[in-house]
């Protein structure tokens, strides 16, 4: 029997104000139903925003060490619960279960990061130019902010929002992607049993049309952070640039491996097949692109087809398997039309470039490991994101041209280079145009103490993660005592 959700606004589960629901299907296997979901009415979102504002009279003023504490509670209930959200996560997205694993300890990674700042929150104290005089600054909590996540990452996303928005003080609305409700739902309740005062934590499931679009334009809304396209990341802008709302934004990627002649081209070989097919190629930071010196291009191409070919592909439960469905048909489609684009602009096919829909598979989402060569940095297929296990190879001559073509997309998210050079290595963190480089590792594989998020279209200069989120949902406030019993006036008193 598949479980039934239901949103909670106010401290309650209750169903969406029209009774409607949707089914969430396991994309390795559509028979088994993972939930049935509320689809929710703006009228829900309304009542989820009023029950927030409300809320937020009382959160903002509970000390933030208190606030950790409660984020430390649903912490452990993710840290006891792990395999089994870990299994849920898997049946409703598809990604294998040493992923999911790891998509819920990011979570519980994230919650045991934030609980600690609450006994930080660090700020500034500098001296005044006045005697008798102090200044210093504090962070304030914003108000009502909207969570909207993607389905990739379906535990992991929503955790780097709602755990630092929760510990400075603000409270929360948030709309998990249609194809992952469960994992953000399973979430949310981790923090409703911890005891978040009712109205802190509201889910409203739902479609972006509706229950997405209600919340970027409500008024009661003081931020909006969110996951996604840069296309649908474009639309939030320009709605919260409306009203000055705030807005977080963390887009799409096109990601590059480098690997230079001198690389370990065993090491540069796990990188990119990690990068490339694991969480069959939808992650932000997925490697999309591998950009090969002429010099070892053959060799590693060879090398790089029999691992590909070799890849086990099935349904994440089954521990054997290595790379998993595309989230849905839809998503599978597009991949495959982007299969379509690369043959048509001359790419070679190298391996791959196929639905998988017989046998084991045939009830899935299935798509064959992918790779092209004889890719050219103009082709569509080098320069769009494709969201699924699709990887363009190009050949370069030396470093500069190496850079110069990674840097050749609207998209600056991750990057890799794989180089024993020291001098190379330095050259590629500095000209490289992405908010994360990594060197002799793959383009995934960020940690949660530490600033994520991407140049150019990737984003709008926030970084979730590390101690940068908590910039994001805080506003500063600056705060000057003067205890000297006389009008003193900054740029005009002397400093006698
Ligand atoms: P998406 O289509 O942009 O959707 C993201 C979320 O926005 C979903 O919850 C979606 O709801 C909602 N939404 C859609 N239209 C909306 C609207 N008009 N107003 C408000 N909300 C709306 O992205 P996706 O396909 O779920 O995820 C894949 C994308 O996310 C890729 O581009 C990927 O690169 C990006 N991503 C970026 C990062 C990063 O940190 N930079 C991380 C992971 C993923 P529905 O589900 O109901 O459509
Ligand atoms: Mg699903």
């Amino acid at each position: 029997m598949a479980k039934i959700y239901k949103n909670l606004i106010n401290g309650k589960y209750v169903a969406s104000s029209s009774g409607k629901t949707y089914k969430n299907i396991n994309p390795a296997n559509t028979s088994d139903v993972v939930g049935i979901f509320p689809l929710s009415e703006v009228s829900d979102v309304n009542k989820a925003v009023d029950a927030a504002k409300k809320a937020y009279q009382i959160w903002k003023r509970v000390p933030a060490p208190q606030r950790g504490e409660i984020i430390r509670k649903a912490t452990e209930i993710l840290i006891a619960r792990k395999e089994e959200l870990a299994r849920i996560m898997t049946r409703e997205m598809g990604k294998v279960l040493k992923e999911t694993r790891g998509d819920v300890q990011e979570a519980i990674d994230t919650g045991l990061y934030a609980a600690g700042e609450g006994r930080r929150m660090f700020s500034f104290t500098v001296p005044s130019e006045l005697k008798n005089k102090m200044a210093f600054v504090i962070r304030r909590p914003m108000g009502v902010w909207g969570v909207i996540s993607p389905w990739n990452f379906p535990m992991a996303i929503p955790s780097w929002k709602i755990f630092p928005a929760l510990l400075c003080g603000n409270t929360i609305v948030c709309k998990p992607a249609t194809d992952t409700p469960a994992s953000a739902g399973e979430f949310v309740d981790a923090l409703h049993q911890a005891g978040v005062p009712d109205g802190v934590v509201n889910i409203v499931y739902g479609s972006g049309s509706k229950v997405g679009e209600a919340l970027i334009n409500h008024p009661g809304i003081a931020g909006i952070t969110f996951t996604g396209s840069s296309q649908i990341g474009k639309r939030i802008a320009e709605v919260c640039g409306k009203t000055l709302k705030r807005c977080s934004l963390e887009l799409g990627g096109k990601n590059a491996e480098i690997v230079m002649a001198d690389a370990d081209l065993d090491l540069a070989l796990d990188g990119v097949l990690w990068g490339a097919f694991g969480t069959t190629g939808q992650r932000c930071t997925a490697t999309s692109r591998l950009i090969l010196h002429e010099k070892i291009h053959d060799k590693f191409v060879n090398m790089l087809k029999k691992r590909t070919e070799a890849l086990k592909i099935g349904d994440g439960l089954d521990e054997k398997n290595q790379v998993g469905p595309c989230v849905s048909e839809a998503q599978r489609q597009s991949v495959h039309s982007y299969v379509q684009i690369g043959l048509q602009e001359g790419a070679k096919l190298l391996c791959g470039g196929k639905p998988l829909k017989t046998g084991k598979n045939a009830k899935g989402f299935f798509y064959a490991p992918t790779i092209f060569t004889n890719v050219t940095p103009e082709m569509r297929i080098a320069k769009e994101e494709i969201f699924g296990p699709v990887l363009s190879v190009l050949k370069v001559k030396n470093l500069a041209q190496a850079i110069k073509v990674l840097n050749n997309t609207q998209y600056g998210l991750s990057s890799s280079i794989y180089t024993k050079n020291v001098n190379d290595s330095f050259r590629a963190i500095e000209d490289i145009e992405a908010g994360i480089t990594y060197i002799n590792a793959p383009t995934i594989g960020a940690e949660c103490h530490l600033p994520f998020g991407g140049v150019k279209e990737t984003g709008n200069g926030h970084r979730e993660g590390g101690w940068t989120v908590f910039e994001i949902f805080s506003e500063l406030k600056t705060v000057y005592v003067d205890y000297s019993g006389a009008l003193q006036k900054a740029q005009i008193d002397t400093w006698d």
